[in-house]
């Protein structure tokens, strides 16, 4: 049996990793691999597989024995091409412990630099720089590192809000600058950081109880452990479970020669996006900082400076940019930017240091970008032959489309108004909320239903699940390349960070902002302008982002590639004509019950109640007789606006007592008109209440009791169509039975359906009359006996609100009580209302297809339910060979995208 291989080499412009490794050695080591294959300037090192990282977990946290051996084997190799040696007294190599799962996940992990200082090696290191300043100071980030991730965080011990050793240690830092009257770093001097040093390591033994090691190969192999712990850290859970990451994947290690952009001003340190992540325009993107190490720049510190003069911003534009300062190194920069977009064939988030003058690449992968962003760049490297046709429709993300369609602020009221403060755009669009101040209050007013703005002082990665329940997100500090303005791009939120003005109070729940009398406080309501980096206080009008060419062109191509129906669940005339403008190929389900409520709906209302309490069949058909011509009506306008398309109609389903008038005066009304008492009406109320209704008597069960039921929606929909034919439109009809669990419930009812065929069919001097006649399968009862059911129903319909219910036996209308405990605990990845349970209900759905296209082949199957414009169901319903999906109007750009991408993904 070969060895498992646990260490992977990379620089010197060869690797033993390459980019398509990701599972193995995460996204970071592969693609560091990647990058020296290129024959590009990666300081040496290697990386410790994902699969280390299981296996230390399944060893109950410990390394197997053949790790540290292993690294001390690929150490040799590093330290040949380097020519320095780890822990060595004359010429030592520094490294950093770096984490890097396979998906980025950026900030979530831990990473600890400048491994290897200790006494032994710090004289010798002191000789070879002969920069006093840079050690010391390289040595106490060491020390303030080392703590927080490897003997705090790693070993679980949790010293309480905000008294965190790294904060600890910061304010001994903040309080020794007081005392001197300093207001920057660089103002301490090197015996300074040198004596600071000392104190951290002194604090640390109070704190903490254990000394800082003073050894190089402990200290390496403590991170080791340390990274593979920070794999369950509190924050990467969090990230792991907004998106769907699985937890068994571990993270890689990454061990690699430290280089440094703190050692004087020829030193600097930066992030680039090889095109703008906010908008995707064509130009090279980041942020550096001279004399600075690389997390300064991604924990938004600093300000940053601009990389280059075109894409200088009003927040930047004072500061150097590298173009400027570093004219040389600029361009090695460009020439990696061009080789890396031709190699990956998409765009970049790339970290590098110079130092001394000599550029560093430390990382590249691709970067996250907002829905604008994505198509932008999909439409252009598809124009540049970059990438092709069926590439660009998978680079758009479908959850990201919706964000394209978002609202932005109104231009005419916001030149009404002054922003009181102004930020770095970090992530497009508008939001409007009410502003907290905590990433927990913003989880609990979310749940409340409230609208949130998250305002923080400075970005940090601990606070996810805040900035993923807020609307968008507000910060003091920070640039657009800090992590959190990763991760809001990355969800298409609203966010703006660096609002320098801004004095954040998280105690008192209040921010001041600068040179005004301004107070913004817990509750009140502001708006982000997240294009702009504009703040106003108060609401001001969103609009829908204008119709965009590019949006049209890229769907069109989307289209072009998509195999499975998109529909929509339309139930008024106006709600298919957007639907129709969104793309929709159809009507997957109009509920007829909707002209029951809202805009219009006294009148039929007032009939439906009247034929709902009626005594006996005469009462109710001539209740029937009125309300006939509205549903037609309703009917014929639907069918007119899809003309040439299909329509589903459903037959009335809800339980009658939810139409059942509650106030007196209507009560009054309705007795009146049908010449009875109002006692009457409260009594022949109540004979209808039901204790479990949802199971009661609804859907195909109204029509067995009473089939004029039945027969008035059936002679609607078939005139409507018989007068749409005559104006020489082409209706496509289509009956759709709802709750049925037996095949007799749909013959009992076809002989209803044919009956009032026949006489419409008299009526107009007509043979025959096209529609379809069809069910919801929406109990599980009807999976079951789908061969059976298909025997005469011409379609399916998946109604997976119900199905779900009735699968899981969760009430919907009750769910709010357990769902979140139930996401919480991780007993659930998520909500089965939002995307289908492919585990359970999908095996009934698998199921009923089956047997259903068994009876009848060419067997029509398409899903009604909330989960249709779900990106994840639509692929469910993709591979289990759907005919198409319906969803919500808004939805269904989004369900063409995601059918494309199924057949792009998954087609033969
Ligand atoms: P993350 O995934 O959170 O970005 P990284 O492993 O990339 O964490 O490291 C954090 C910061 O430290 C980055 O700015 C990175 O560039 C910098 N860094 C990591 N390793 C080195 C190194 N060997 N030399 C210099 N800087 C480094
Ligand atoms: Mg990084
Ligand atoms: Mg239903």
């Amino acid at each position: 049996m070969s060895k498992l291989k646990r260490v992977y080499s990379f620089g010197n412009k060869t690797a033993e990793g390459k980019a398509d490794m990701k599972n193995l050695l995460g996204g970071k080591g592969a693609n560091l691999a990647e990058m020296s294959l290129l024959g590009l300037p990666v300081p040496a090192g290697f990386t410790i597989t994902t699969e280390a990282c299981t296996e230390y977990y399944e060893n109950n946290c410990t390394l197997h024995p053949d790790l540290m051996p292993e690294v001390w084997d690929a150490m040799k190799l590093t330290e040949k091409t380097m020519n320095m040696k780890y822990g060595d007294p004359e010429n030592a190599l520094l490294v950093s412990c770096r984490s890097g799962a396979r998906k980025s996940m950026p900030g979530m992990m831990d990473t600890v630099l400048n491994l290897g200082l200790c006494s032994v090696t710090i004289p010798g290191f002191l000789k070879k720089t002969n920069n006093p300043r840079f050690v010391w100071d390289s040595y106490r980030r060491l020390i303030m590192m080392y703590a927080d991730v490897v003997m705090e965080k790693a070993e679980g011990i949790d010293l309480g809000e905000g008294r965190g050793i790294r904060k600890q240690l910061d304010e001994l830092l903040d309080e020794f600058k007081k005392q001197k009257g300093y207001n920057l770093d660089t103002e301490i001097t090197a015996d300074e950081l040198k004596f600071i040093a000392e104190e951290f390591k002194k604090k640390i033994i109070e704190v903490l109880g254990k000394p800082f090691p003073d050894d190089a190969k402990e200290q390496l192999e403590g991170s080791i452990k340390a990274v593979f712990k920070s794999w369950n850290g509190k924050k990467a859970v969090s990230y792991r479970r907004i998106e769907s990451i699985p937890d068994d994947w571990g993270t890689a290690v990454n061990v690699q020669t430290m280089v440094f952009g703190n050692m004087g001003d020829t030193s600097a340190t930066g992030v680039a996006f090889t095109r703008n992540p906010a908008t995707g325009e064509n130009l090279f993107y980041g942020e550096w900082l001279i004399n600075a190490q690389g997390e300064d720049v991604v924990a938004g510190i600093r300000t940053p400076n601009p990389l280059n003069d075109e894409t200088k911003n009003e927040q930047n534009k004072h500061l150097h940019s590298m173009e400027e300062a570093m004219p040389q190194t600029y361009k090695e920069l460009c020439d990696i930017r061009n080789i890396l977009e031709k190699s990956f064939r998409d765009m970049q988030d790339i970290e590098f240091t110079i130092q001394e003058g000599v550029l560093y690449m430390l990382q590249c992968r691709t970067g996250k970008r907002t829905g604008t962003a994505a198509l932008n760049m999909a439409m252009d490297m598809l124009q540049e032959n970059l990438i092709d046709e069926k590439m660009a429709v998978l680079r758009v993300d479908p959850g990201q489309l919706d964000e394209l369609l978002h609202p932005i602020c109104d231009p005419e009221a916001e030149s009404k108004v002054k922003p009181v403060v102004r930020g770095l755009p970090a992530g497009p669009g508008a939001a409007v909320g009410k502003v907290v101040f905590t990433a927990e209050d913003a989880v609990i007013w979310y749940r409340k239903g409230e609208k949130v703005i998250l305002l923080r002082e400075e970005t940090n990665p601990e606070d996810v699940e805040g900035m993923r329940a807020a609307e968008g997100i507000l910060t003091a500090r920070g640039g657009m390349t800090s992590h959190a303005a990763l991760v809001a791009r990355g969800w298409g939120k609203c966010c703006i960070v660096g609002a320098g003005a801004l004095n954040v109070n998280s105690k008192t729940k209040t921010a001041k902002i600068a040179e005004s009398n301004i107070v913004i406080k817990e509750g009140d309501i502001i708006t982000l302008n997240g294009t702009k980096g504009n703040v106003y206080t108060g609401e001001l009008t969103l609009m829908d982002a204008s119709e965009n060419p590019r949006f049209k062109e890229f769907m069109s191509i989307v289209d072009k590639h998509r195999t499975m129906g998109v529909r929509t669940n339309a139930d008024t005339p106006d709600d298919a004509k957007i639907a129709r403008d969104f793309g929709a190929e159809g009507i997957g389900l109009f509920r007829t019950e909707h002209m029951f409520y809202g805009k219009g709906s006294e009148e039929p209302l007032f009939l439906l109640r009247k034929m709902i309490l009626s005594a006996n069949v005469t009462e109710r058909r001539k209740a029937l007789n009125d309300l006939f011509k509205y549903v037609k009506k309703d009917m014929k306008a639907t069918l007119e606006a899809m003309d040439g398309l299909p329509v589903t109609f459903r037959l009335l389903d809800p339980p009658l007592h939810e139409f059942v008038p509650q106030s007196t005066e209507k009560q009054e009304e309705l007795a009146k008109a049908l010449g009875i008492q109002k006692e009457d009406i409260i009594k022949r109320g109540e004979a209808l209440h039901e204790s479990n209704p949802m199971m009661g008597h609804r859907g195909v069960r109204l029509g067995i009791t009473f089939p004029e039921i039945t027969d008035m929606q059936v002679r609607a929909m078939l005139e409507a169509s018989m007068e749409l034919i005559k104006e020489g439109k082409k209706p496509h009809p289509e009956l759709m039975v709802p709750v049925t669990c037996d095949v007799s419930e749909l013959n009992v009812t076809k002989k209803v359906v044919d009956k009032v065929h026949d006489e419409v069919c008299k009526k107009y001097e007509v043979s025959k009359i096209d529609f379809k006649y069809g069910t919801m399968i929406e109990i599980p009862r009807a999976t079951l006996l789908s061969d059976k059911m298909a025997k005469t129903a011409e379609f399916f319909s998946f109604g997976t609100n119900d199905l779900t219910q009735m699968t899981f036996g969760f009430s919907r209308d009750d769910i709010g009580g357990f769902l979140n405990d139930y996401l919480d605990k991780n007993m659930l990845a998520t909500d089965p209302f939002q995307t289908i349970d492919q585990e359970g209900v999908g095996q009934l759905i698998t199921m009923s297809v089956q047997k259903g296209r068994a009876t009848r082949p060419d067997l029509k199957i398409g899903i009604c339910g909330e989960q249709g414009g779900d990106p994840a169901s639509v692929e469910f319903c993709y591979k289990n060979n759907l005919t198409y999906v319906s969803c919500s109007p808004f939805r269904v750009p989004i369900a063409r995208l995601a059918a494309a991408q199924s057949a792009i993904k998954f087609g033969k």
